[in-house]
């Protein structure tokens, strides 16, 4: 007999990017749902971990992460954020975004804490709250626009929250933090025992010469903050998992602490590849204004269609109204649509666990022209 399973996430699926590729698969539709791009990552940068595994750096590294490649971050941080930030005691690299923002979520929260999480909401962190014993306060970003309503913020802050969780860019609606917004935050915080949890995997994908609002550049912010960084969303590698925390050195040691009994450390060829490609600033430098290209190309070829995009500032994502085409629920218009027209998408009210629906659904546009055209003659026969 097999033994009964408690589960600890009892309300938890299996997660909509999943879904929507496997839908895309069977049906053989042009997947603009997952966010990865299907243009090849940099020749350089694969030589490069081919070349080290041959010199030999195929065994584990320190538990902390590779030291030059913490260094050149560090290098790189202060470089773009003007903060000076120690490698040895502030910078742990990890197995990708998602594993750093639940290492953090896990070293801070205790049962009963409470997050404010604002929605819509990358899909893991209400799981990684809850995985925990925490309980997710849900504030609704402003639709259209996704801004963040710091009076509400300030309404449901309670004894019991213990983190504010950030992602700017925003995934899933491109919406980016404004200098106010940092303001704001840090007279929210000043004086409390809050923590926050700064996704910020897309740093470099920022249009229209907008500053990223990393928390970085705020040292006040940055000492009670979990900073989560990933290489694949910068160097077109999804797959390769890897990221970073940065935070406060009293924080890290706890941090650590989590992380050396679960991964302890990771994929060593590419942190030493890493290492020396982070030091090549073109190479990140270059990604917004390549990325815009790819937003402006695909909202100019979505003016053909019955699609109202909203805007998109940052990220891989722009996300759309289709109330001139149907008033379906979004999920069931997003299945509709890549089996009937070959095209996947995301359901925006996946990111919402209050259920929202606004009618909306999430393009990825960091794809190849060719796939961003062939993906539009389809929509615009809808
Ligand atoms: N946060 C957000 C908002 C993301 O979109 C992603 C992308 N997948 C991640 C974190 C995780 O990145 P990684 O693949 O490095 O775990
Ligand atoms: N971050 C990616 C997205 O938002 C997907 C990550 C995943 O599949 N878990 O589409």
């Amino acid at each position: 007999m097999i033994p009964p399973v408690q589960s600890k996430l009892p309300h938890v699926g299996t997660t909509i990017f999943t879904i929507m590729s496997g839908l895309a698969n069977q049906h053989h539709a042009i997947n603009l749902g997952q966010g990865f791009p299907d243009y090849s990552m940099s020749e350089e940068l694969m030589n490069k971990v081919n070349e080290v595994m041959h010199k030999g750096w195929n065994q584990y590294v320190p538990m902390q992460g590779y030291m030059p490649l913490r260094e050149s971050i560090a290098e790189k941080a202060e470089f773009l954020y003007g903060t000076k930030i120690f490698p040895d005691t502030q910078i742990t690299i990890t197995p990708g975004g998602t594993y750093a923002i639940y290492t953090a979520l896990t070293t801070i929260l205790q049962p009963g804490d409470e997050v404010i999480v604002f929605e819509p909401a990358y899909d893991s962190y209400i799981p990684n709250i809850e995985i925990n014993g925490a309980v997710p306060v849900l504030i609704d970003l402003q639709f259209p626009e996704y801004k963040i309503d710091w009076n509400e913020v300030r309404n449901r802050i309670t004894s019991k929250t213990r983190t504010i969780m950030l992602n700017t860019p925003h995934n899933p609606t491109g919406a980016v933090l404004g200098e106010e917004d940092m303001k704001q935050l840090q007279s929210i915080v000043k004086d409390t025992n809050i923590f926050i949890l700064s996704d910020e995997v897309y740093e470099h994908l920022i249009f229209d010469n907008i500053p990223h609002q990393s928390i970085l550049r705020y040292p006040d912010l940055l000492e009670r903050s979990f900073v989560c960084f990933s290489f694949g969303k910068t160097y077109n590698c999804t797959g390769w998992k890897l990221g970073y925390c940065i935070t406060s050195p009293e924080l890290m040691v706890e941090f650590r602490k989590v992380h050396q009994f679960n991964a302890f450390c990771c994929h060593t060829p590419s942190q030493v590849a890493l290492a020396e490609f982070l030091k090549n600033k073109e190479a990140y430098l270059s990604l917004s204004g390549m990325m815009q290209q790819k937003r402006d190309y695909f909202v100019q070829l979505m003016k053909q269609t019955k699609f109202d995009l909203l805007n998109s500032s940052g990220s891989y994502f722009i996300c759309a109204k289709y109330d001139r085409i149907s008033d379906e629920g979004d999920k069931d218009f997003a299945v509709r649509i890549t089996k009937e027209f070959g095209v996947a998408t995301i359901p925006v009210s996946s990111f919402y666990k209050t259920g929202t629906d606004n009618k909306v659904v999430r393009f990825c546009f960091s794809k190849k022209n060719e796939t961003l055209e062939a993906a539009v003659e389809r929509l615009v026969k809808i």
